[in-house]
């Protein structure tokens, strides 16, 4: 069994994929076959769903607060791609979500024997995830994506990634740092 603790209790009526024992995510793309493509958000569906006031994740409806899951790059544009979710199951995604949940451990040995960043690696592979979190939001579609612009947060939690590359909440905080 996988240990359903880490599961958001809203996940609980999600589809499971059976092949990595994952919940599967209402806005999560599909591949031609049926497969979930975990790393793709179905835009169309995640701005359908957060224009009816609903969960990308869990597809149910927000009690007041949504959270924003990103990079420090989209913290710092003030602009997601992924859709608002419930603060748990945001979390949940940090824990779940392969994208997020384990770093690549060949960039961290690199970053290990260099004392830095190697050159060129990649941007789509974030040292921490920021959570925002707050009562409202707009959004947009820039080129046929969608773009969710938070209202001002009223929290802010970080996640960054132990030595072994496993993600856990950070309670440290950059002086001025979210800008
Ligand atoms: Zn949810």
């Amino acid at each position: 069994m996988n240990s359903a603790s880490e599961f958001s209790e809203l996940m609980n009526a999600l589809p499971i994929d059976r092949r990595r024992n994952l919940p599967i995510p209402a806005v999560t793309a599909r591949h031609p076959d049926g497969e979930p493509d975990f790393s793709t958000v179905d835009g169309r569906e995640a701005f359908r769903l957060a224009s009816e006031g609903r969960c990308g994740i869990c597809a149910r409806p927000f009690d007041g607060e949504v959270a924003f899951l990103g990079s420090p790059g989209a913290l710092a544009a003030r602009a997601y791609h992924d859709p608002p979710m419930h603060e748990s199951c945001a979390e949940a995604s940090t824990r779940l979500c392969p994208h997020i949940a384990r770093r690549d451990m060949r960039r961290l040995t690199d970053r290990r024997s260099t004392g830095e960043l190697p050159a060129g690696s990649s941007p789509e592979k974030p040292d921490r995830w920021v959570m925002w979190i707050c009562r409202g939001f707009g959004g947009a579609v820039v080129n046929a994506i969608p773009v969710f612009l938070p209202a001002p947060y009223t929290r802010l939690r970080t996640f960054t990634y132990t030595a072994d590359g496993q993600i856990r909440e950070t309670f440290d905080t950059t002086p001025g740092g979210t800008g």
